[in-house]
C-alpha cells in the first residue's frame, strides 16, 4: 500500500452530448466546468454515427486540444473525461474515454469511481485469456462486455454491471447511442440536462449552466440512460439500490454552484459552518475559511456567530495544485506558493480558521503557521466535516487509514501537531443535518459516511483483507 504523500484527490469527472452539430466543443466546455474533479488527462470521443473518433491526452483539457485537435471531432455527438489518477497509473494509457474496436462496431468508455472487486474480475478474464491495454480497472467492463454474448449491447451491458462491484458512473458512446449508467449506492453524482433537441449527461450540474442546458433529473442509483435518435429512455440493470451519495461531495469535491439530489452544495456547506458554529462557538475577532471549498462554510460560521468574515487567507490562482509534488517537503513549498495570510487582517488579531477537512495534517499545519507568522494572536481552527478517520474505496485515492491523521491521533494531538490554539470538528449528526438529508429514511438520509465511521454501505470485496490488515496494525 502506498504511503506516498498525497492530498484529497476525486477522482474524474465526466461529460457526454448526443444530437447537438457542436457535440464536441460542448463537452469541452462541459469538461472545462470539471476540471476540478481530475487534472492529470482529459479526452473527448465523438461519432458521426459512421465511425467514432477520440484525442487524449496528460494534461489539463487546454493543453490537450490546444492544436485544434478538437476540429477533427466530427459529428452530432460525443462523451469526455478528465481525469486524476486513483486506479491505474498517470500513463497515456489510462488517459479516458478508452476507445474499443470490435468486429462490426466501435464503443467508448469513460469512468468515474472506483471497482472494488476489480482484481478479482481482472485475475478472472486473464485467466480466461483476456489481454489489458491498460492498468486502470475501467477496462474491465469492456473485456466483461466482450466476454457476455447476449447478442444485445443493452443486455450485455445489464450482465456486465451486475458483476461490477463499488462505485461507478459510466458513460458509454457507440456510433447509435450514448448509454449512462450508476452504481447501485449512486456515490458519485450523475445527471442529465437538455439543450434544444440535445441530452447532455454531466458528473455536476454546474457543467449544464455553463454549456446552456436545462436541469431535467438526476440518474438514480441502479438505472441505465439510453439516448438516441429516438430520444431518451430509461431501464434498471438491478432494483437492489439504495442511496449512498459521497457526502465527500458535499464537503469538498463538488463545485459550490452544482446541485447533487437537488440540494446546493454552496448551501450545504454554508449549513455545515452555521452548526458547526453551534457545536463549536469560540470568541473571536475575525472568521477566514481556506479558499476555495471552505469559504461557503467560514461564510456560514461567520453569520451565525455575528464574528466578521475577513480575508484572511488568499489563494495564487496560478499555481498548479500541491499534490504533484512528490515530498513533504516540496508539499509544504507548495502550500506557502498557494496561499497567503493577509496580514492586514489577521495582526494582532483572534482568528477563526475554517477548513473543509483535515487529511494528514500537513496543509493545515502549514496554514495555522502562515496566520501566526502574518501576525495572527490565536489561531481557532474549525473543521466543517466530521474526523476522517477510514479509507475510501469507492473513488477517491487514500485507501489506507495509515495516511489519515485522525485514525492516528485523538483531537488534543491534531490540534498540537498542526500548532492551533484550538480544534473543533463538526459532528456526523451535524454533517447530515446540514446537508439535509435528501433521502430522509434511507440510512444517513442517503449519504455515505464511510469516511468518517468506517460503516461502508457495500461488502469491501479485493478490500476486505486490506482494511481488517489496517485496524489490526492500528490496534497493536
Ligand atoms: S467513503 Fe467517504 S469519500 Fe468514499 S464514497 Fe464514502 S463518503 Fe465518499
Amino acid at each position: 500500500m502506498s504511503t506516498e504523500i498525497k492530498g484529497l484527490n476525486e477522482e474524474c469527472g465526466i461529460f457526454g452530448i448526443w444530437n447537438h452539430p457542436s457535440a464536441a466543443q460542448i463537452t469541452y466546455y462541459g469538461l472545462h466546468s470539471l476540471q476540478h474533479r481530475g487534472q492529470e488527462g482529459a479526452g473527448i470521443v465523438s461519432t458521426d454515427g459512421v465511425t467514432l473518433k477520440g484525442h487524449r491526452n496528460l494534461g489539463l483539457l487546454a493543453d490537450v486540444f490546444k492544436h485544434g485537435e478538437l476540429d477533427d471531432l466530427v459529428g452530432k455527438s460525443a462523451i469526455g473525461h478528465v481525469r486524476y489518477a486513483t486506479a491505474g497509473g498517470k500513463s497515456l494509457s489510462n488517459v479516458q474515454p478508452f476507445l474499443f474496436h470490435f468486429q462490426n462496431s466501435s464503443l467508448a468508455l469513460a469512468h468515474n469511481g472506483n471497482l472494488i472487486n476489480a482484481k478479482t474480475l481482472r485475475n478472472e478474464l486473464e485467466e480466461e485469456g483476456a489481454i489489458f491495454q491498460t492498468s486502470s480497472d475501467t477496462e474491465v467492463l469492456a473485456h466483461l462486455l466482450k466476454r457476455s454474448r447476449t447478442g444485445s449491447l443493452l443486455e450485455d451491458l445489464k450482465v456486465a454491471l451486475n458483476q461490477v462491484k463499488g462505485g461507478f458512473a459510466y458513460m458509454l458512446l457507440t456510433e447509435n447511442e450514448l448509454i449512462a449508467a450508476l452504481d447501485p449506492n449512486g456515490f458519485r453524482p450523475l445527471s442529465i440536462g437538455k439543450i434544444g433537441d440535445a441530452y447532455v449527461v454531466a458528473s455536476e450540474t454546474c457543467a449544464f449552466d455553463t454549456v446552456g442546458a436545462e436541469f431535467v433529473r438526476d440518474v438514480e442509483p441502479g438505472e441505465l440512460i439510453i439516448i438516441n435518435d429516438e430520444g431518451l429512455h430509461i431501464e434498471k440493470f438491478t432494483a437492489d439500490v439504495t442511496h449512498s451519495i459521497c457526502s465527500m461531495e458535499y464537503v469538498y469535491f463538488a463545485r459550490p454552484d452544482s446541485n447533487i439530489a437537488g440540494i446546493n452544495v454552496h448551501s450545504a456547506r454554508k449549513r455545515m459552518g452555521k452548526r458547526l458554529a453551534q457545536e463549536a462557538f469560540i470568541e473571536a475577532d475575525v472568521v477566514t475559511g481556506v479558499p476555495d471549498s471552505s469559504i461557503s462554510a467560514a461564510i456560514g460560521y461567520a453569520e451565525e456567530t455575528g464574528i466578521p468574515y475577513e480575508l484572511g487567507l488568499i489563494k495564487n490562482r496560478y499555481v498548479a495544485r500541491t499534490f504533484i509534488q512528490p515530498s513533504q517537503e516540496l508539499r509544504e513549498q507548495g502550500v506557502k506558493m498557494k496561499l497567503s495570510a493577509v496580514r492586514g487582517v489577521v495582526e494582532g488579531k483572534r482568528v477563526v480558521m475554517i477548513d473543509d477537512s483535515i487529511v494528514r495534517g500537513t496543509t493545515s499545519r502549514r496554514i495555522v503557521q502562515l496566520l501566526r507568522e502574518a501576525g495572527a494572536a490565536e489561531v481557532h481552527v474549525r473543521i466543517a466535516s466530521p474526523p476522517l478517520a477510514f479509507p475510501c474505496f469507492y473513488g477517491i485515492d487514500i485507501q489506507t487509514r495509515n495516511e489519515l491523521i485522525a485514525a492516528n491521533y485523538s483531537v488534543d494531538e491534531i490540534c498540537h501537531i498542526i500548532g492551533a490554539d484550538s480544534l473543533t470538528y463538526l459532528s456526523e449528526d451535524g454533517l447530515v443535518e446540514a446537508v439535509g438529508r435528501p433521502y430522509p429514511n434511507e440510512p444517513y438520509g442517503g449519504l455515505c459516511m464511510a469516511y468518517f465511521n468506517g460503516d461502508y454501505p457495500t461488502e469491501l470485496f479485493d478490500y476486505e483483507q486490506e482494511y481488517l490488515a489496517s485496524l489490526e496494525a492500528k490496534s497493536r
